[in-house]
């Protein structure tokens, strides 16, 4: 008999909100939802194939699961659940293998398997890449910040890209839906949406593209907090920075992925921008927003980098206002046009490289933090972490603690910052 679950996620913002979602459905038949790693009768892994770490990540779940708690059931979900469900099973601990337009349909599968039986349920992608169930509609419970998935699908296909095979077309959630949503989530406490996609800046309906969206939510809801999840490069519109210019509740934070820092390169990924288009994106976001934090996604290790290219990528990140960045080493993955070409640095060396752009990374947010010293920031506090000690973030994706004799959870406060310790900015409260 199950009883209790719990979900590990892993991956995208996408995944995090789709595991809510599977969370929520649990919760409504009468399940208890663990925490992700205390002991359950059946542990969910929402599993990513973006990268072939991402796959290892799924296996080394499954093997933790089978070491600390051999008897509980285990379901792999998503991504890497449809590119590995062969192997997935061959492991008699694996009950339920879902693909990405299954996976929210977990619950209606337990009954089946309490009663023994293995199930495998993908998606025919290979047929009609297009066909999707539809995307989730319920709501989140109550929560401070909620992923809210508003776009599925991406027609791109970037080269190294397994993403747009396993997650088929774009497709939108319609805008009166969603802002009925924000609405429902505003009632129930939450302070912050962050929309959420696979590629966000493609959201499109008959009334309206993602500026519409964005604007709508914030006219006709009371919504203290929206934020943007990942943005792709060509699809940043200029009214979108002028919508963050002239409403504070806008978060001033953009994940611009860039992925490669030279021009030959992007041009074989089949990105759609140069290194000029995106350095002049950044100091347009910069001008007009200056407290902005401003990241993005960058690659080492794509077949044919040579040295030269590497460091012509990394006086590019140096020179760039960007304030972080997430570093991925690229892994030939199946479905893509660029497995077909040799790598062109062993392991070791992308290993290297990335770790030289990791330490790039943190001297920028470094930099990004010490800007703000003595400055206020608006802070969403979500997090007790010591005895009157709370912890939250600010609109431009700073970390912050405070002491403070009152619960501050789930409250919004403007905090005048006064020093740095490690990786998260101290501050004082000075008005609510
Ligand atoms: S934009 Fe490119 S990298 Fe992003 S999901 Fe689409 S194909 Fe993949």
């Amino acid at each position: 008999m199950i009883r209790t679950v719990a979900i590990k996620t892993l991956g995208c913002r996408l995944n995090q909100a789709e595991s809510e979602t599977i969370r929520f459905d649990l919760e409504q038949r009468g399940l208890q939802v663990v925490q992700a790693n205390m002991p359950a009768d059946l542990v969910v892994i929402n599993s990513c194939a973006v990268t072939q770490a991402a796959e290892a990540k799924m296996r080394g779940a499954i093997a933790a699961v089978r070491r600390t708690a051999p008897d509980a059931l285990i379901a792999v979900v998503g991504c890497a659940a449809y590119l590995g469900a062969e192997r997935l099973r061959q492991m008699p601990a694996v009950k339920l293998i879902l693909g990405n337009s299954e996976k929210n349909n977990l619950p209606q599968y337990l009954p089946r398997v309490e009663a023994g039986e293995t199930i495998v349920a993908l998606d025919d992608l290979e047929e009609s890449p297009a066909v999707f169930k539809p995307t989730d509609k319920k709501l989140h419970p109550e929560r401070i910040r909620v992923l809210l998935k508003v776009q599925d699908g991406c027609d791109y296909h970037c080269s190294y890209c397994v993403v747009p095979h396993l997650r088929g077309e774009p497709r939108s959630r319609p805008l009166t839906e969603c802002i009925s949503e924000v609405k429902q989530l505003v009632a129930h406490g939450c302070q912050e949406v962050v929309l959420t996609g696979i590629n966000l800046g493609l959201y499109q309906t008959a009334e309206g593209d993602l500026t519409t969206l964005v604007e709508r939510i914030l006219t006709e809801t009371d919504l203290p907090r929206l934020r943007l999840s990942s943005i792709e490069p060509d699809l940043v519109t200029p009214q979108l920075i002028t919508l963050m210019r002239s409403n504070n509740r806008l978060c001033q934070h953009w994940h611009i992925p860039l992925q490669y820092g030279t021009d030959a390169i992007l041009r074989q990924m089949r990105r759609r921008y140069t290194t000029a288009f995106y350095s002049d994106l950044v100091q347009r976001i910069k001008d007009n927003l200056p407290a902005a934090c401003v990241g993005a996604d960058v690659m080492v290790g794509y077949p044919g980098e040579t040295t030269e290219a590497f460091e012509e990528m990394r006086g590019f990140l140096q020179k760039l206002a960007l304030d972080y960045l997430h570093v991925f080493r690229y892994s030939p993955r199946p479905y893509t046009s660029s497995i077909q070409n040799r790598e062109s640095i062993t392991s070791a060396e992308k290993k290297r490289r990335s770790q030289i752009l990791i330490n790039l990374s943190a001297q920028k947010r470094r930099h990004f933090r010490s800007q703000f010293i003595g400055q206020i920031l608006t802070i969403l506090f979500e997090e007790q972490v010591g005895p009157m000690e709370w912890q939250g973030l600010s609109g431009n994706y700073l970390t912050v603690r405070v002491f403070h004799k009152d619960n501050l959870l789930n409250k919004i406060f403007q905090v005048r910052i006064i020093g740095e310790s490690g990786n998260v900015l101290k501050g004082e409260i000075v008005s609510e």
